[in-house]
């Protein structure tokens, strides 16, 4: 079997990509002696992490794709502005994609995705924990729990049998409010939500940008390097890379993973996988002076917003829009989340907001790709994580370095292997 393959001894890695899943997969190699090289011709973090909603949420482990997801797409996808939106000329582009996520609404594939991403999350805190006390990060991760608010009884009865009953069933701390409840928690709430989900497990980060470079400091300080290189090519030979080939020169690892994020799709390619990546582009303000404060995160499960209190101020975030990696943003979409903002906390001041757009690396599953390649053994991806970058990325790493060793895995890798598609 191949993940049997490892062969433990220290070998020169090249991870490409230095988001918070490349920089996580650097430090477990790391720690297990490898000479590791992360190649991004940007500085730590500039992707994803410059402005995710900063959640480690463990209980989200619902797969996008619910059943009967199938009759509400269409209605979704009339309002422009609404949280779901294909860009129409990228609508043949994302066609096989959106099947396929369709496909992944049928109940069994749905049980089998929740029953995956469930078994990650479980990890997720305890595999960070190594490496945020070796980087000093314990303040950067907050242990104060989430709350899911809804304002209309028909979005809470359809996200009930989820977010509520299968996830309390799978053994997730959580515990149902009304609105009154809701608003005794955070106050700054409108008299308009009715109802609310209190999970007390789930941790944030109030700068998951910096979050992210602490991490490559304390790699860099044990002797790691991070080169400004972007990957353009490799010279495969029968186990894999023979040159890693970039924009400045070339390199000879012994083994490569890829965690490029939303760019992996044609890296992928070139190492002979295909997979089906694309990217759900999101979105966020930033208000530095919002004037209402939160003492942990919402999420609003009517608009399928974000609002977390950060370090700069308060981070409204949301937004799944089909359009590819190269797209210019449409900012009406921040205006459409601030928007948002104002009707779940009735005192918001956006004055001075700033706007921002980032892809999520996405597959249709909602499952990401946590393997060795089928087709070469020093190859590994680590991909593709959507909307649970952040939480996962501990535990990718550990499961990346387990693999790479030939060691049993923390959790069983089948439901991530990269040629389930
Ligand atoms: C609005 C929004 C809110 C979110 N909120 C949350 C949240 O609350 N909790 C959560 O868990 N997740 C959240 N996410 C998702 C999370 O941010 C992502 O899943 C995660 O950051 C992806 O990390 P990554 O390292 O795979 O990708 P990225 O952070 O995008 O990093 C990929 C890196 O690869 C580099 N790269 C690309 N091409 C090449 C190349 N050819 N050679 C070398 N390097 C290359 C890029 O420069 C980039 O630095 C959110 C995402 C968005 C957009």
């Amino acid at each position: 079997m191949a993940e049997a393959e490892g062969n433990g001894g220290p070998r020169q890695v090249a991870v490409i990509g230095a988001g918070i899943i490349g920089i996580c997969c650097a430090l477990y190699l790391q720690r297990d002696g490898h000479q590791v090289t992360v190649l991004d011709p940007q500085p730590p973090g500039e992707g994803c992490s410059r402005g995710n909603s900063g959640i480690f949420a463990l209980v989200h482990c619902v797969p996008d794709s619910t059943p009967g997801l199938v009759w509400q797409v269409p209605g979704m996808m009339l309002d422009p502005l609404g949280p779901l939106i294909v860009r129409p000329s990228y609508l043949l582009k994302a066609l096989p994609w959106l099947l396929r996520f369709l496909a992944a609404s049928r109940r069994g594939p749905f049980e089998a995705g929740f029953a995956a991403l469930y078994a990650m999350t479980q990890h997720a805190l305890v595999a960070y924990q190594p490496l945020v006390e070796s980087a000093g990060a314990q303040d950067m991760v907050r242990k104060q729990g989430w709350l899911l608010v809804f304002e209309s009884d028909e979005s809470f009865a359809k996200e009930k049998p989820y977010k509520v009953d299968m996830s309390s069933r799978a053994g997730i701390r959580l515990e149902v409010l009304d609105g009154k409840g809701a608003r005794e928690l955070e106050p700054a709430l409108s008299p308009s939500i009715r109802h609310g989900v209190f999970y007390p497990e789930v941790a944030h980060s109030t700068d998951p940008f910096r979050f992210v470079q602490v991490l490559a400091e304390d790699f860099r300080r044990k002797g790691g390097t991070i080169l400004a290189e972007r990957v353009t090519g490799f010279e495969m030979g029968p186990r894999g890379p023979t040159v890693v080939h970039t924009e400045a020169g070339r390199h000879t690892p012994d083994s490569v993973v890829l965690a490029a994020g939303a760019y992996s799709k044609p890296l992928a390619r070139m190492l002979g996988s295909r997979i089906p990546l694309d990217t759900e582009r999101g979105y966020h303000a930033m208000l530095p002076d919002p004037r209402v404060s939160l003492k942990v995160p919402v999420m609003s499960g009517d608009f399928h917003c974000a609002l977390t209190p950060m370090a700069e101020g308060l981070r409204v975030g949301g937004s799944v829009e089909f359009a590819g990696v190269h797209a210019a943003p449409n900012y009406a979409r921040v205006d459409k989340l601030v928007s948002v903002g104002h009707r779940v906390l009735p005192g918001l001041n956006d004055a001075g907001h700033t706007r921002w757009m980032g892809c999520r690396p996405s597959l249709p599953d909602s499952l990401p790709v946590v393997s060795r390649s089928p087709r070469y053994p020093t190859v590994y991806f680590a991909f593709g994580h959507g909307q649970v970058g952040l939480t996962n990325a501990g535990i990718t790493g550990k499961l990346i370095a387990e693999l790479m060793a030939g060691r049993p895995t923390t959790i069983d890798t089948t439901p991530y292997r990269a040629d389930r598609f």
